[in-house]
């Protein structure tokens, strides 16, 4: 054993930092490999560039880092082939730099547990590994020095360290860790196995990991047939080319699939991506899919996965990607995120502010660039990507402003309008008696088919919004555009929804229809029902019941979640009951001889109405069917 050179203090005002490194650090000790590993990578690249720069000379080999343990010394070893450090260095950068923060880091994180706000902000990288570890050794050689001049660091975990010089055949650095009883579960091949394909699955240099067997090609028999053995190799955990690191001019539609299944094996294809490069003015990469969304919100499960330099960082990317982006998969690579900071920080931070905004610019151009070269094909896809624009619309005031030259209504027919070409389509039939547009639209075309009917005999158009966004992107569209209201086919009735100049006069007196009124509220018996008697066309049903739109939208908003009024969820159904006094039926209730006679034709002609939207049900159906019956019978 070589003497020891030097016996120091690791330079901190303090008197011990590693128990407060395990105690707050305490959630996240995985950790400790992502910054080994970290190391090992940035030590390997900083001498591919010496390399390349004809500042190191000598044959680089095999840079693999590998990463080992053993369960019987309870150790876990990184080595790296990289840069490796001087004596000097070490001291320089192991013992000092590493603890200039941690005075403050001791104030400042007394009551943080957050591993990931605090590990790289004050350069506790490396010292992480005293998470797991009751004893670190660094060996190291550093790519100036030969065999016998490398250096050995030791530390206990107390602020006290050793440094000797030591003998090292390879350029490059091995940090062993003395696991800690309490960190054994790291011990374990299938454990670090996922530790690294989570934060190391796509580094830049060559992870391995044990080894595997392969069956690989070994000539042929004697009749001609190939043969094949099996052999040991290195088992390499990494791709260290990712797709996003690679040119989009070098690559192909099954790339971008391929990725996508070693992302989400899972998944099923997405409809398209945006492959994102940008230089200035900041480092951006990545490439977001736009997933097929099916009408439920199972939408979060594959996470957009947040790198920086090809270090997987976190799948928690709110405040990095704009809030309606979160529906997108894929991947956001950049050095410029400060991602060891708190919440509120990235919410402020510029860098963060502009990638935000670049992102949504980029997903608008490629939705634009969609709808120009084929509008026929951009019909098709919508009613998959719709949720994407309408999203983006109700959150992001600077998305609208893009994506109303592409955003599609489609109507009953099947037909899609752009929004200007929906206005021309209906500005002048469809007014209400304020002179305002209105666009009809039914959530239902099955349930409300009556009122659609009743629309479309007029030639007014019915429009389909019926996804689960819907309520609110109604809601964000009404405000933007100019005097128009957007109205549910089966929100009034629909004469009374749509102006029509002349007037349809009433067959019924006034004590007529007062006296209907007083007919129909005893027979439908229902304090959330408000009976009105209307004189409409005799074409039109004999009751109509409608839900105010204001009503029905802030409930539908309320279910969804996200504004509305909450509190109209939990409020009963209020509904209109429109009583058409000039059709046959109801003139007959009028005429009829006895009140029992009246209000058994009222009841039935509310049954039909209930019936007509799919709400008549239970006893209720029961009893109309007798009732029914006895009429036919
Ligand atoms: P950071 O990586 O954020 O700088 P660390 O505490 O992880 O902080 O490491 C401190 C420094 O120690 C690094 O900047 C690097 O100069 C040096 N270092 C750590 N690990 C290695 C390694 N495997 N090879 C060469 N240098 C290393």
């Amino acid at each position: 054993m070589a003497e020891v050179q030097e016996k120091g203090t690791i330079s901190i005002n303090t008197e011990n930092i590693f128990p407060i490194i395990k105690k707050f650090l305490y959630s996240d000790h995985e950790i400790f490999l992502r910054e080994l590993v970290s190391n090992a990578v940035d030590a390997t690249q900083k001498l591919k560039k010496l390399a390349s720069l004809g500042e190191y000379s000598e044959e680089l080999g095999d840079l693999k880092i590998e990463v080992s343990f053993d369960k019987k010394k309870k150790t876990i070893t990184v080595s790296d082939k990289g840069i490796g450090m001087t004596a000097d260095e070490i001291k320089k950068y192991i013992n000092q730099i590493a603890f200039s923060g941690a005075t403050e880091f001791i104030e400042k994180f007394k009551d943080k547990t957050d591993a990931k706000d605090i590990i790289g902000k004050f350069g506790l990288g490396f010292y992480s590994a005293f998470m797991v570890a009751d004893k670190v050794e660094l060996i190291s050689r550093s790519y100036t020095a030969g065999e016998k001049e490398a250096a050995r660091w030791e530390c206990d975990g107390s602020t006290e360290f050793e440094l000797s010089p030591a003998v090292k055949k390879q350029r490059g650095t091995d940090v062993i860790l003395h696991i800690n009883n309490d960190s054994e579960e790291f011990l374990d091949e299938w454990r670090l196995k996922g530790i690294l394909e989570k934060y190391c699955k796509f580094l830049p240099v060559e992870i391995k990991f044990g080894t595997k067997e392969e069956s690989i090609e070994d000539g042929e028999d004697k009749d001609g047939k190939k043969k094949y053995k099996t052999v040991t190799v290195d088992r390499i955990i990494n791709n260290t080319q990712p797709l996003w690191a690679k040119s989009p001019a070098d690559l192909k539609d099954e790339d971008y699939l391929k990725f996508y299944k070693e992302l989400y094996p899972f998944s099923e294809d997405p409809l398209f991506w945006i492959h994102l490069n940008v230089d200035y003015p900041f480092t951006l990469t990545g490439v977001l899919y736009f997933p097929k969304v099916k009408n439920d919100f199972e939408l979060q499960k594959n996470k957009i996965q947040l790198y920086s330099r090809q270090v997987f960082i976190t799948d928690e990317v709110k405040d990095v990607v704009p809030d309606f982006l979160m529906l997108l998969h894929g991947v956001l690579d950049s050095p410029d995120i400060p991602l060891n900071v708190s919440r509120s920080y990235l919410q402020s931070d510029s860098n963060v502010k502009k990638i935000s905004q670049h992102i949504t610019k980029k997903v608008a151009d490629k939705l634009q660039e969609m709808f120009k070269k084929d509008r026929t094909d951009f019909e098709k896809k919508w009613d998959d990507i719709n949720i994407f624009v309408k999203y983006g619309i109700i959150s992001d005031e600077k998305f609208y402003d893009r994506a109303k030259e592409f955003t599609l209504l489609k109507n009953t027919e099947g037909k899609y309008f752009t929004l200007d070409e929906y206005k021309d389509k209906v500005k002048e039939i469809q007014k209400d008696k304020d002179k305002q547009v209105i666009y009809l639209y039914t959530t239902d075309a099955g349930k409300q088919d009556s009122f659609i009917q009743a629309a479309r005999n007029k030639a007014y158009d019915v429009l389909v919004l019926d996804g689960i966004l819907d309520s609110h992107f109604i809601n964000a569209l009404e405000q933007k555009l100019d005097k128009t209201h957007i109205k549910r086919v089966d929100s009034d009735p629909i004469d009374k929804l749509i102006h029509k100049d002349e007037k349809t006069e009433s067959v019924l007196s006034s004590e007529e229809q007062e006296q209907l009124k007083g007919v129909f509220e005893k027979a439908i018996n229902n304090k959330n029902m408000t009976v009105v008697v209307e004189p409409m066309s005799p074409d039109e049903f004999p009751v109509v019941i409608t839900m105010s739109e204001f009503m029905r939208r802030m409930k539908d908003m309320a279910k969804v979640g996200g504004g509305g009024y909450p509190f109209m969820g939990s409020m009963p159904d209020a509904y209109s009951v429109a009583v058409n006094g000039n059709h046959a039926l109801i003139q007959r209730i009028v005429k009829a001889g006895s009140e029992d006679e009246k209000l058994k034709l009222a009841k039935q002609a509310f049954d039909l109405a209930l019936l007509s939207q799919n709400m008549l049900t239970g006893p209720d159906l029961t009893r109309f069917i007798k009732r029914s019956l006895e009429f036919v019978s």
